[in-house]
């Protein structure tokens, strides 16, 4: 390919709306291009990218026994509304009407249309178990999108699902997806970790997510320092030993707080630690009022809530809620005499007496509160806070991290959710009906792109992974006019194409300065240049993107120094050239 003829409109200055740098070098390097908000055309540089890490996830997948399909992204209503999704699923599923007034959707995620396939199929063991996957675009309705490819509305997701006879089978499933997976972003070079996360009502151990280690993550992962402990934090458990509290002590005591609503205000009045502060914080779970209490420095974990409740969905209490349960506005909440369905709290606050707390009343808080004392209504301890730096890992007690991370995939243990509801059953050898245990397993593959570059860039641009880069090599020609100095480049090409590289050649009739900005920018890894005083000596200047180190290697001789030169670039990535990715390791 030539870079004369390519479309890669590359910009010296990123677009204002471009936040993260991810967002900002895919469009300096011409490689995406806005239509609408969260909406993007991938140009010929993004494309080449995105399908190189689209052709590792395929190869991976298809190792591991799954195949590959093609489901439409128009989806009918009827059917989300047969998996109770149509109600549930919110504002990120973009309904619309057909001509004839039918109801439909715009797929985010494909369990209802797969499961629709099967069934009435699969109807015996014989043809289990199942997994068939898609690349495919789908459309979520984000309410925020932002980051470019990172959190789009329209974006290209590899979903896969996997169908099973029996609990062995759908954990083999998962166990091999989880393996894939693995093998799919060691291969693309990128740091990441398989972090446990939030199952929901299946339980256990069956839902990863996978996270690239970028600073500019959305996402915190509490990451273990002494074992291979990960987890996402809302999963991370908090662990500790906590003794109910002795019930003596100053007695409860009530004293105006006027104007403090928060524990921030509140710990200034009174002039004690927000840890000597409870915070009460009211819900609505599936129409019920419920507190829960944590201490005033601490921050409640809604995930850990909802599981502790067990209901289907929790909302923060509207004002008129607070004040209808409490008698007072938001601020002045507190578990004394509060009349809600249940109080739960936080674990920690059994071992301790003398807070700080809302008295249901404007104005008002209470002193010297003793939650086993002076608190009547049952009260449920449980883990239900988000885990600090400062806690010890869950597992070994050793210390923690918290690094940000990128999710780029996922991989959850359905159980029977879209089975049952869609009736999907077969029959086992007994001949007794049961039904397909399922399991799903998605991987971003526009966002994985995003989370490269946000883990691998520097100040003048991309610092592509080999195996993601839009191409592995670039060669240019300082002097493209010059038939002779072309000619030598056209050779160096076709050396790195022996290789086993895929190659760039910038002939532009632009200066070298330019060149070698745009490489940069764009960021190929490897990067050879030819003409000037370097082919007068004989020698070609080739350039490794990451280290900055640049090698003359002779043009004599040429093909067999480049072949060795590559795979030491890869090596430098913790890679094998080709495929054999242990060659390095
Ligand atoms: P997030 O928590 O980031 O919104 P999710 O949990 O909704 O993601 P899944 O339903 O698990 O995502 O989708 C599988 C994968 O699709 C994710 O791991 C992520 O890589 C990708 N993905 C999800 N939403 C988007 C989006 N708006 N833009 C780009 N990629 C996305
Ligand atoms: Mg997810």
């Amino acid at each position: 390919m030539k870079m004369s003829t390519l479309y890669a409109p590359t910009l010296k200055e990123a677009p204002g709306d471009a936040e993260v740098v991810s967002h900002k070098l895919l469009v300096r390097a011409g490689m995406i291009r806005k239509l609408t908000s969260g909406i993007y055309t991938i140009l010929p540089l993004g494309l080449r990218a995105v399908n190189k890490v689209a052709a590792i996830v395929r190869e991976e997948m298809n190792r591991a026994g799954a195949q590959e399909i093609l489901m439409p992204m128009v989806q009918p209503g009827d059917l989300w509304r047969e998996s109770g999704r149509w109600e549930h699923y919110g504002k990120e599923l973009l309904r619309f009407e057909d001509r004839h007034g039918r109801d439909y959707c715009l797929g985010p995620t494909h369990e209802e249309v797969v499961t629709d396939l099967i069934r009435g199929e699969v109807r015996s063991y014989r043809q289990l178990p199942l997994n068939l996957y898609q690349v495919q675009g789908k459309f979520r309705d984000e309410i925020r999108p932002r980051f470019g490819l990172m959190r789009c509305r329209e974006f290209i997701m590899k979903d896969a699902y996997s169908f099973d006879a029996d609990e062995a089978g759908a954990e083999a499933s998962y166990r091999a997806m989880y393996d894939a997976y693995t093998a799919i972003f060691t291969r693309l070079g990128l740091r990441f970790r398989a972090v446990d996360a939030d199952s929901g009502s299946i339980g256990g151990s069956f839902s990863h997510e996978f996270m690239v280690l970028a600073d500019t993550g959305e996402d915190t992962i509490a990451v273990c320092q002494a074992c291979d402990y990960a987890a996402n934090l809302e999963k991370a458990g908090v662990r500790g030993k906590f003794d109910p509290s002795p019930e003596e002590g100053p007695r409860l005591t009530e004293v105006p707080t006027p104007g403090a609503h928060t524990v921030e205000e509140v710990a200034a009045l009174l002039d004690v630690n927000p840890t000597q502060i409870i915070k009460t914080l009211l819900y609505d779970a599936d129409g019920q009022p419920v507190a829960a209490l944590v201490r005033g420095d601490r921050e409640l974990n809604e995930i850990k809530l909802k599981n502790a409740l067990g209901c289907a969905e929790l909302r923060l209490a509207s004002p008129e809620q607070v004040r209808e349960w409490t008698g007072a506005p938001v601020g002045f909440a507190g578990p004394v005499g509060l009349g809600v369905a249940r109080i739960l709290a936080d674990q920690e606050l059994r071992t301790a007496m003398d807070y700080v707390v809302g008295a249901n009343k404007a104005d008002a808080h209470f002193r010297h509160l003793c939650l086993g004392r002076d608190v009547q209504a049952k009260i449920d301890y449980r883990d239900l806070r988000t885990i600090t730096a400062k806690d010890p890992c869950p597992c070994c007690g050793g210390p923690l991290a918290l690094p940000r991370g990128i999710e780029v995939g996922h991989v959850f243990k359905l159980g029977t959710k879209y089975s049952e509801a869609l009736g999907a059953r077969f029959l086992d050898e007994a001949g007794k009906e049961q039904t397909i245990i399922m399991g799903c397993y998605g991987i971003g593959v526009t966002r994985v792109v995003a989370a490269c570059i946000e883990q691998n860039h520097d100040a003048a641009g991309i610092v592509f992974p080999p195996p993601v880069a839009p191409f592995e090599a670039v060669v240019l020609c300082l002097d493209p006019k010059d038939e002779a100095v072309l000619a030598r480049t056209e050779e160096v090409a076709d050396a790195l194409r022996a290789a086993g590289a895929d190659v760039l050649l910038d002939d532009r009739d632009e200066r070298p300065g330019v060149k070698f900005k745009d490489a940069d920018l764009i960021g190929f890894p490897l990067q050879c240049v030819v003409g000037g005083k370097g082919l007068a000596r004989g020698i070609v200047e080739c350039k490794d993107r990451r280290s900055g180190e640049k090698t003359e290697l002779p043009l004599e001789g040429f093909a067999r120094e480049a072949a060795l030169w590559r795979k030491g670039v890869w090596c430098g990535w913790g890679l094998g050239a080709g495929d054999g990715v242990e060659e390095c390791r």
